[in-house]
């Protein structure tokens, strides 16, 4: 017997319907803001990753899935959607249709980390990328949509965290001051923060062995330039008078190095050490270090797999999705393709049917019926048959009656809205 690869999930059952909330409430609430799906491949050029989220970070140093393909490229499959959607925009030169650009995407990601609740090595995301504008009004939408979404799930025990990353220059100035910061104790820190000290000293800040020493390191917003000070502030006060509440956090950083500017994340109340559900930001610079014009942008990915946690511990009520209403039992050599034709009626009105196609007894048959959860019953029985009538059976309650054959769709959808 094969296992499954450590990690990796079969998605099936109970979840499904889970997963199809999940996808229709994503689409319906982007649509509604004007985004347009984009479907990228599961693999790229291994270059796309190191030069987008940054040769030094997690990612790229210990959890890309990379390998050499037959024709000797060096491919990666996807850690994440942002760097793909960006390399189609360019390559395809979407920038021809107008800025700015709204797309989003729904598909799995694949990490080499340590699996646990809430953490695989394939996952999904849904994520949205507004391509194309530098102003708060694009920030405070990205942020929107991402409350709205969360809202719209159903989702109440979450909060969103924002800060400020400002640009290259701000940036320098804080490293400086981290650096400073860190250097004295830098012989009480993981092992691993003294080897990012050096080359990506931010995420020191994001240690989840290291968190005391964050909470007394110096804050980013203290370094924002004018501008950047003004845009988030901008951003803040948009989403105040829209009554999106958020909680500022000046130590946030984010795993992945295209981001600059305002950044966020969500966090769900009750997912425990893997808190965060999404996260995003802007990436100004991305589209031109991929070989596009100078386009600032920004969106975010949540992690499909968390948000179904989260709609679990919440207890959200989920629809059944509607599957195996009626089972069509059969009887005789001359019943088996009436009814059948029986069943294709029954589709026709959009009920879901399950035909028996094994040779098997009517008691067997109503037994697969009560297993598969079936509501209701309809036996086409020979004799039934030379009067052109078959048995509904309700197998829920045990009630049945004899129905002409023209009447069986209208009854049948009667007793369904009924049960
Ligand atoms: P990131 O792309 O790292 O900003 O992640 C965005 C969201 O994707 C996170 O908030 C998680 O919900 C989800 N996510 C990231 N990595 C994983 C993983 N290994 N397993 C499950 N979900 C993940």
């Amino acid at each position: 017997m094969y296992k499954k690869i450590k990690g990796t999930e079969d998605i099936y059952g109970k979840d499904i319907k889970y997963w199809y909330y999940i996808e229709k409430v994503a689409r319906e609430t982007v649509r509604l803001y004007g985004y347009h799906e984009i479907r990228t491949p599961i693999f790229e050029q291994t270059e796309l990753f190191v030069r987008s989220v940054g040769k030094e970070t997690d990612i790229v140093q210990k959890e890309m899935y990379t390998f050499e393909d037959k024709g000797g490229r060096s491919i990666t499959l996807r850690p994440e959607g942002t760097a793909p959607t960006i390399r189609a925009f360019v390559e395809n030169s979407m920038v021809a249709t107008g800025l700015p650009k709204r797309l989003f995407y729904i598909g799995p990601m694949f990490r080499y980390e340590r699996p646990q609740l809430g953490r695989q090595r394939q996952f999904h995301q849904f994520g949205i990328e507004l391509i194309g504008s530098s102003s708060p009004l694009a920030d405070t939408e990205v942020i929107l949509i991402a409350d709205k979404f969360m809202k719209k799930l159903g989702l109440v025990d979450y909060e969103i965290i924002i800060n400020s990353l400002g640009c290259e220059k701000d940036r320098q100035e804080y490293k400086k001051a981290l650096k400073e910061y860190y250097a004295n104790i830098l012989d009480k820190v993981c092992d691993d923060c003294k080897k990012r000290y050096n080359t990506n000293v931010l995420r020191l800040l994001d240690c989840k062995i290291d968190v005391n020493y964050a909470k007394n390191a110096p804050k980013i917003t203290d370094f924002l330039c004018d501008d950047c000070r003004k845009h988030y502030q901008e951003t803040k006060s948009i989403l105040e008078e829209l009554e999106i509440k958020y909680k500022e956090e000046p130590r946030l950083v984010r795993g992945l190095d295209y981001y600059n500017g305002v950044i966020f994340e969500i966090h769900h109340g009750k997912l425990g050490a893997q808190s965060a559900v999404g996260g995003g930001g802007r990436y100004d610079k991305l589209v031109k270090e991929l070989g596009g014009p100078n386009t600032p942008s920004l969106g975010f990915a949540m992690g499909i797999e968390r948000l179904i946690i989260a709609l679990k511990n919440e207890n959200v009520p989920i629809k059944e999705v509607k599957n195996n209403e009626i089972y069509v039992a059969h009887l005789g050599e001359k019943a088996r393709v009436v009814a059948l034709e029986i069943s294709e009626e029954l589709r026709e009105n959009s009920i879901s049917v399950v035909y028996n196609t094994m040779e098997r007894g009517l008691s067997a048959q109503l037994k697969h019926a009560a297993r598969l959860k079936c509501k209701l019953c309809i036996i086409v029985g020979e004799n039934e048959l030379e009067r052109d009538v078959v048995v509904l059976r309700n197998l829920e309650t045990g009630d049945q009656v004899e129905i002409e054959r023209d009447f069986i769709a209208g009854t049948a959808k009667e007793w369904l809205s009924e049960s």
